[in-house]
């Protein structure tokens, strides 16, 4: 559950009959939680209130435990849609890291296939996608190198967030279908640059790049105007479409 104490602070809680919840704001016993309407607020011991609401997916990415760097709730939707993410599609899907995109991928209906360096990451995004999306999720994890290839083969989708994803469009026109999509996410434009001229080359063509700015606004009685802050910058959204033609040939 999300806790929302009166200064709008959010706490991603796991209940459990007879546990307890301690912040600054006071101690809440998860049993007051257990069975109230979603919505409700609960008193802590403290006096002050608590609002308690079954957390979003994109809250659960910003709250849940990390190992490395998560990709932002507004990069994860846009990404969705660029990489035409649905139920059945096939994706083989590398870093995992903490495991928000394949969460996000998997709620879409996707079948998930990562390849993770990191033993400690992919145990985390296996732990993440177990406890947020659920055991029986279509899941699996591999530790290892995708660098060095990919063995699956007629995939839909190739979604990669990590340095030198032109290091895998070699692999990826393998394992990819004709028409199936190479997403990749990077946080330089040289990046885009070095990865563009290796789709340009490697059989992959209707390539697109592009950034999200999300602004939000600050909305109290008569000031209405947009938030001082904003995250300006995260990583350049990158997709192409795999020839049917082997020019390998
Ligand atoms: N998209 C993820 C974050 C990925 S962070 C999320 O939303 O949570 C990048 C990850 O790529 C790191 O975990 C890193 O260990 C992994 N990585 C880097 N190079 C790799 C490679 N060659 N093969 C597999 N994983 C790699």
């Amino acid at each position: 559950m999300l806790l929302v104490d009166p200064r709008g602070r959010n706490y991603l809680v796991r209940l459990t009959p007879g546990g307890t919840f301690h912040t600054h704001s006071g101690i809440v016993g998860h049993d007051d939680v257990i069975g109230a309407p979603e919505g409700s607020t609960v008193l802590a011991s403290t006096g002050r209130r608590f609002l308690v609401v079954r957390p979003t997916l994109s809250e659960v990415v910003l709250k849940m435990p990390r190992g490395a760097q998560v990709i932002y709730p507004k990069d994860l939707g846009a990404i969705l849609m660029a990489a035409d993410i649905g139920p059945g599609v096939r994706v083989l899907e590398a870093g995992v890291g903490s495991g928000a995109l394949s969460m996000a991928m998997l709620r879409a209906g996707a079948s998930v296939t990562g390849y993770e360096l990191r033993s400690d990451f992919a145990e985390r995004a296996r732990a993440n996608v177990a406890g947020f999306v659920g055991g029986d999720a279509p899941y699996r994890v591999e530790e290892r190198d995708v660098y060095e290839g990919i063995d699956e083969r007629n995939l839909d989708r190739v979604v990669l967030d990590l340095p030198e994803p032109w290091r895998v469009v070699p692999h990826a026109r393998v394992a990819l279908r004709g028409g199936g999509i190479l997403f990749a996410y990077v946080p330089s434009i040289t990046q885009v640059a070095e990865l563009r001229a290796a789709l340009d080359r490697g059989g992959f063509a209707l390539a697109e790049t592009s950034e999200i700015l999300k602004r939000t606004w600050h909305v109290e009685s008569r000031s209405v105007r947009p938030d001082h802050r904003m995250v300006a910058h995260t990583g350049f959204l990158t997709t192409a479409r795999r020839l049917a033609v082997d020019e390998s040939k």
